[in-house]
């Protein structure tokens, strides 16, 4: 068995390479750890070696961890799985940023519930960039006007686009949806907004999505295993 320390190191390794390999800068690419269905020690266990970025996907999860991890000042909590609108509060009173907006109702409930205390919550919108039905994110055409409106909302800065392409051996197609993301982006930007951030690529991709401009990369299972989604207490 690989220890933590060493799969950490693999991945870093892999997102160095990847950087390089395309004339991007290393430091120019977060890791976010998703520990999400991992118990709260494996995330203080990667975070003592350095890490401090990590992504949760489910509410009750960031919130248990939360509050047992109050003690790593340094921990950066990225919120990257499907929200309701009923369960924005906890996410807008925990979380640094949220990847996974993609719609107004839940920006406008996470702006109004961010405490005026904490920075601003930095947010993403996830965009469906393989046009399946199935997937969760706003479609490309609905994407300037959402983007508008969010930049306007206070409490909250919006940094850029986030997807999860559809899983697919066929590499030029999974290229092709890291890369629309990246239109999508820049096209944003010429319009006059201020992106600086595209959520893409897990621990299968990670390399195809860097090539293609990603400055964070979502990885669970190449740095703490397999997920085991039987056990109980994630099932909420
Ligand atoms: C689970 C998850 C990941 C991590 O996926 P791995 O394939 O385990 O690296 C990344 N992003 C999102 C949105 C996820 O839900």
């Amino acid at each position: 068995m690989a220890t933590i320390f060493s799969a950490w190191q693999d991945v870093l390794q892999r997102i160095t390479k990847a950087a390089e390999s395309c004339g991007r800068r290393s430091s120019d690419i977060q890791l976010i750890a998703v520990s999400k269905t991992f118990p709260a020690e494996c995330v203080r266990e990667l975070y003592s070696l350095g890490q401090r970025d990590f992504g949760e996907n489910y509410v009750q999860e960031l919130q248990e961890k939360h509050a047992l991890l109050s003690d790593c000042p340094e921990l950066v909590w990225h919120f990257i799985g499907p929200l309701q609108s009923n369960k924005t509060r906890p996410v807008a009173e925990r979380a640094h940023w949220v990847h996974s907006i993609d719609r107004l109702k839940i920006a406008e409930r996470l702006a109004a519930q961010r405490p005026a205390t904490l920075p601003l919550l930095q947010v993403c919108i996830q965009v469906n960039v393989s046009g399946e039905d199935s997937k969760s994110g706003c479609s490309p055409q609905e994407l300037p006007e959402l983007a508008r409106a969010i930049a306007a909302l206070p409490g909250l800065r919006l940094r850029g686009l986030m997807a999860i392409p559809e899983p697919t051996a066929d590499m030029p197609k999974l290229a092709a949806q890291f890369a629309l993301l990246r239109q999508l982006r820049d096209d944003l930007n010429i319009d006059g907004f201020e992106l600086d951030t595209l959520s893409m690529g897990m621990s299968a991709d990670l390399e195809l999505a860097i090539g293609e401009g990603a400055t964070h990369v979502r990885v669970g299972t190449a740095l703490f295993g397999a997920r085991d989604y039987t056990r109980k207490e994630i099932q909420a």
